[in-house]
């Protein structure tokens, strides 16, 4: 049984917060009730968790119908590192909807060419379950898909024909296995 601290540390976590000033820092109140998984849709070699850092915190925009669209969210996860890039207390721009950014925290996996997979995968489990740990939330109904928010196929690799569904249930079961797994010294 681990500790959450020895769950925490198997992260390897490391905090590149987005500079303060830049216009994807939204520097809104955060209360997070909700885990938002996403998938970053981003398939090149090289287009890990530190690659993602580096478009947060330098660029940070992508161009939508012509004019900046300013994005943001928590974390980046990828097969051997786990960068946060917000503070939890801060709203991200990543939902594709003022409810899901104004009530959760953003997660996106890697796929990049070469990844291990379904080594991101549990890695990404293990942080959401720190998460839900730390903030006393179920994953059964407060860790959604960017979908639940907005419609998009996103995280596509855990939707079926971009629903939830079996992959997604599972995901959110194995989830559920590492947070009931953490053994609490407060509960003796
Ligand atoms: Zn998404």
């Amino acid at each position: 049984m681990p500790t959450r601290g020895e769950l925490g540390k198997s992260l390897m976590l490391s905090i590149s917060h987005i500079p303060h000033g830049r216009s994807n820092r939204s520097g809104s109140p955060l209360q997070p009730k909700y885990i938002t998984v996403h998938n970053t849709e981003n398939s090149s070699i090289g287009a890990d968790a530190e690659a993602h850092a580096n478009f947060l915190s330098k660029t940070g925009y992508y161009i939508h119908n012509g004019s900046k669209r300013w994005v943001s969210w928590h974390f980046t996860v990828d097969d051997d590192s786990c960068v946060r890039h917000l503070p939890l207390n801060e709203v991200g721009w990543h939902a594709g909807s003022s409810q899901g950014n104004a009530h959760s925290l953003g997660i996106e996996i890697c796929m990049n060419k070469g990844i291990n997979q379904n080594r991101a995968f549990d890695r990404t489990k293990t942080l959401i379950a720190c998460l839900c740990y730390d903030l006393n939330l179920e994953p059964e109904s407060r860790v959604v898909t960017h979908r639940h928010w907005s419609g998009k196929n996103c995280p596509r690799l855990l939707l079926n024909n971009g629903q939830e569904g079996a992959i997604w249930q599972a995901f959110i079961a194995d989830v559920r296995a590492i947070l009931n797994s953490i053994d609490d010294p407060a509960q003796i």
